[in-house]
């Protein structure tokens, strides 16, 4: 039996960042997962650092937008049919999280944490090797129409004005001349200079997880749903022995209920399943940056292993097998955007975004287990706030006052 001050179970993105921020505050630390390091979720994302991401996702309140999504012909959104009775509690919760006024409630809470998500990742990058795949040119947000444009922009630039998160509107010229090689398919586009990306999320991950064994942390191999309670301490099985901590985290993503359920506790997680595919480029053709085709809810964008294009959502059984038809039939509109060449993978990849209702993460103790806490559900920003909400569950471990509130992600809050 190892003995550790705290046990971290799952090494994406969010995990290898609390483990990194509890050793940095002195404290032994395993960190276990079934696989290696970033390799599930956080290896599959678009590696954007969103800044302005404290606008929720918004469950749609027009019948004719319901009509649009309901006939799940939509690109941005697909689903089994056979699965929305399952998930359609979810979503009458999503309604009511994402109501107009509850809106800037969520921003105001988000915006503070959104506000250190980049200098997160940075303090990690710049001790290990990750600091290569960073780059700080913004991103794009294209929108095919004025009406959606429109549409899609007036509360949240009122947001950021509010919050002084800078933005520049962009016309059609403008818009070619930021990225020359995009096709004047855009009427207009929101660029967004504050946010970061990577060339590799699962690089980044990998390296942040390098960086946590070279400064004397342990990574092991095992499975979480071992864990137990012995003699007030927590147990988990890792490569033929055991490790034992007072501590222990949950940032197990898409899988924390696996854990959580046995355990009596019920929340509202679902899964987004997304989709991505890599391409070269036709020629010479480059991309400086992420973009955005709101319209047709894709992302494409320029990783080491090519141009990588990720799909919207897909409500859908989360181990049920992959049906990517989104990238399907999003695949003549990114054509038409951009002088993409030959497909480099066979398959697209699939991933799931861990999420809840309320567009927030859950960071903090579980109500009813001692030394048990919960860092998960970050749906469609964890790797933005991986680094920000590792370093918040930490101060709350070791009991430092913490950078932001965190009564926004209290585990307490879905009762
Ligand atoms: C298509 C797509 C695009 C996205 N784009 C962005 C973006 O641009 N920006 C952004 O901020 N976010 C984005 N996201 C969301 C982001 O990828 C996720 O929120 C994030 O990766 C979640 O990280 P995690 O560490 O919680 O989960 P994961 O990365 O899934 O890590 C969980 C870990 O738990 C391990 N595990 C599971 N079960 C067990 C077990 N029983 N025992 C041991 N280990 C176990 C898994 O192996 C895994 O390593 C995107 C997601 C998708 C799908």
């Amino acid at each position: 039996m190892e003995r550790f001050d705290a046990i971290v179970l799952g090494a994406g993105i969010v995990g290898v960042s609390a483990a990194l921020n509890l050793q940095k505050r002195n404290r032994t630390v395993a960190l276990i997962d079934k696989r290696d390091p970033g390799e599930a979720t956080s290896y599959g994302n678009a590696g954007v650092i969103e800044r302005e991401g404290f606008y929720p996702v918004v469950f749609p309140r027009q019948f004719g937008e319901l009509w649009k999504y309901g006939r799940n012909e939509e690109t941005a959104l697909h689903y089994n049919s056979r699965f929305l009775p399952k998930i359609v509690p979810w979503l009458l919760k999503l309604r009511a999280a994402s109501a107009p006024r509850a809106i800037d409630a969520h921003a105001e809470a988000m915006n503070p944490i959104l506000a250190h998500a980049a200098s997160e990742h940075g303090v990690l990058a710049g001790k290990g090797r990750a600091v290569e795949f960073f780059r700080g040119t913004g991103w794009l947000k294209g929108y095919r129409s004025i009406s959606g444009f429109e549409a899609d922009t007036k509360v949240h630039l009122a947001l950021a004005k509010r919050f002084g998160v800078r933005y520049e509107i962009l016309d059609n010229h403008e818009i070619t001349d930021l990225e020359p090689d995009l096709a004047p398919v855009f009427a207009r586009a929101v660029f967004w200079p504050d946010t970061v990306s990577v060339a590799s999320p699962g690089g980044v991950t990998k390296a942040y997880a390098r960086l946590f064994e070279a400064m004397g942390g342990t990574f092991a191999h095992g499975d979480a749903l071992s864990l137990r309670r012995e003699n007030d301490l927590w147990v988990v099985d890792i490569d033929g022995r055991s490790a034992t901590a007072p501590d222990v985290v949950v940032a197990l993503g898409p899988w924390a209920v696996d854990l959580l359920k046995p355990l009596g506790y019920r929340y509202p997680l679902a899964v987004k399943r997304g989709y991505h595919l890599h391409f070269k480029p036709r020629g010479d053709a480059v991309l400086e940056r992420p973009v955005v085709d709101v319209e047709h809810g894709y992302v494409l964008t320029p990783m080491r292993q090519g141009y990588r294009i990720t799909s919207g959502i897909e409500f859908d059984d989360r181990d049920a097998p992959p049906t990517p038809v989104q990238i399907e039939k999003i695949l003549p509109q990114v054509r038409a955007l951009f002088p993409l060449g030959d497909q480099i993978e066979a398959e697209p990849w699939m991933g799931a975004r861990p999420c809840l209702p309320d567009s927030m993460p859950i960071v903090g103790p579980a109500p009813r287990h001692p030394g048990l806490w919960l860092d998960f559900g970050h749906g469609h920003l964890g790797f933005t706030l991986g680094p920000a909400t590792g370093r918040l569950l930490a101060e709350l471990i070791t009991r430092e006052m913490p950078f932001v509130d965190p009564a926004p992600f209290s585990p307490t809050r879905f009762r």
